[in-house]
């Protein structure tokens, strides 16, 4: 098995992600995140947040609608330009996105598995749906396709009601739809994803500064949650490749089991969108500076990070094979920040579990714990080492007398006694850092 086939059976068999709707075959592109994979997802969101928006005084949040009024992505460009290249082979019938048909794309139809393929057509990527009780025309409207849009839409309004100026930033996170032409490398490439994005607005001479600084902030941020340092790296857009709004655009890119792959976008977006809205909807998206007196657009400094790449990324970073004691075992090194299951709790013996219960009741309190009392213990400490819980507390026939337990950890397996009282504060300052 490759490391790809190895984690999409851990996802299933531990309640990370499965298909969505399997009963009925699954739906190709969407996926749903069982009770671990929401917890971890859950982790990365909350990590995220904290680097953009909670430390920081000039950034603050929005949770804008799924669906906003048409006309928007008409104005930012999505209905004109939102297009990948679509390609049909004519001999087995499949469908391929022209620019991203890879050697294991193989024809089942002819001898030597070339496909027969058409001339490549525009598809447009965003999902229509129709709102209000009639399906002509105009009642279409778009699931969004990013959520940056709105932060443009509702800038002035933030703006105001959270007494900021430029230099400052609007962070979302939520769902967005594409209609992928292939959706595939698990989650990688779905049809309904979620995004976490930033737009930074700043006097436009700022903006080559800011643009540096978020790059380097945004960097540290993959490497700060455990990613290794070595699977990132910087991919600058060229001239052909760069998004239509963009004067400035770089990636970070991890190397996921299948390559090298985007899994964030910086861009330095300009005025583009601000004066794309307010040509469009007459509103003025401009801003004057009270002490100089100066009107302007602001240009905007964007990062944009899908939260389901992270998740891979981060699940083909933590996912280790090794030998405790001659026998093989599979462990996730998630940081504790960003582990599903920060403790586990388990009584040496099913007769001790009432007293080790109420050690996992009172550690509920700070952080997501577990109680488990089936099986050898062993077996116990594996389960846990892979789904990524970084400490283990075992509770024994000599824990009724002293008032200690074995805390073990995952990575080392070192064990340490510990008295029952300082349990609670030996584990915050590993698990929080406090
Ligand atoms: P790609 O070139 O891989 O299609 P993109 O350049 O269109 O991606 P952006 O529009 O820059 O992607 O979106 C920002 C981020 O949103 C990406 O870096 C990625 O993490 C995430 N993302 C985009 N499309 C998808 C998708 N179909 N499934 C999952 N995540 C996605």
């Amino acid at each position: 098995m490759d490391l790809m086939e190895k984690l999409v059976s851990l996802c299933l068999r531990r309640g990370f992600i499965y298909p969505s709707s399997e009963i009925y075959g699954g739906i190709n592109g969407f996926w749903d995140y069982g009770p671990l994979g929401c917890e971890l997802r859950n982790n990365i969101k909350a990590a995220w947040w904290q680097q953009v928006v909670r430390e920081r005084e000039d950034v603050v949040g929005l949770d804008s609608s799924i669906i906003a009024h048409p006309e928007t992505w008409v104005a930012s460009g999505h209905v004109a330009n939102f297009h990948d290249p679509m390609v049909d082979c004519r001999l087995c019938k499949h469908r391929f996105r022209a620019d991203q048909i890879d050697a294991e794309d193989r024809c089942s139809e002819s001898k030597d598995g070339k496909h027969d393929l058409t001339e490549p057509r525009q598809f447009n990527l965003m999902l229509k749906t129709s709102v209000g009780a009639t399906e002509d025309a105009s009642a279409t409207a778009y699931l969004r396709a990013e959520t940056c849009q709105s932060i443009f839409l509702d800038f002035k309004r933030v703006m105001q009601s959270s007494r900021q100026r430029p230099p400052f930033g609007i962070a979302q996170v939520g769902k967005a739809f594409r209609n992928e032409i292939n959706p595939r490398n698990f989650i990688f490439r779905s049809r309904e994803f979620e995004q976490m994005e930033m737009e930074f607005f700043t006097h436009p001479k700022d903006a080559g500064r800011w643009f540096e600084e978020w790059r380097e902030l945004r960097m540290r941020w993959h490497q700060g949650i455990g990613i290794q340092p070595d699977k990132l790296r910087w991919h600058e857009h060229g001239d052909d490749e760069r998004p239509h709004y963009a004067a400035e655009a770089f990636d970070i890119e991890f190397e996921f089991p299948f390559g090298w792959r985007e899994l964030e976008g910086i861009h330095n977006r300009t005025d583009y969108d601000l004066k794309a809205h307010s040509k469009h909807s007459g509103k003025e998206l401009t801003y004057t500076d009270p002490d100089s007196k100066e009107r302007y657009t602001p240009y905007v400094i964007e990062t944009s990070v899908g939260v389901d790449r992270c998740l891979l990324a981060v699940l083909s970073s933590a996912y280790t094979e090794d030998e405790v004691g001659s026998e093989a075992r599979t462990l996730l090194r998630l940081s504790p920040a960003l582990a599903p299951v920060k403790v586990a709790v388990l009584p040496l013996s099913k007769k001790l579990s009432e007293p080790t219960r109420r050690i996992a009741v009172d550690l509920r309190r700070r952080f997501h714990t577990v109680f488990d009392a089936t099986g050898a213990i062993g077996r116990r400490y594996r389960r846990q080492d892979e789904i990524g819980t970084p400490y283990c507390v075992t509770y024994d026939f000599d824990s009724e007398q002293d008032h200690k337990v074995t805390v073990r950890e995952r990575d080392s397996t070192e064990q340490e006694r510990l008295g029952l009282d300082q349990l609670a504060a030996y584990l915050s300052e590993r698990i929080l850092g406090y």
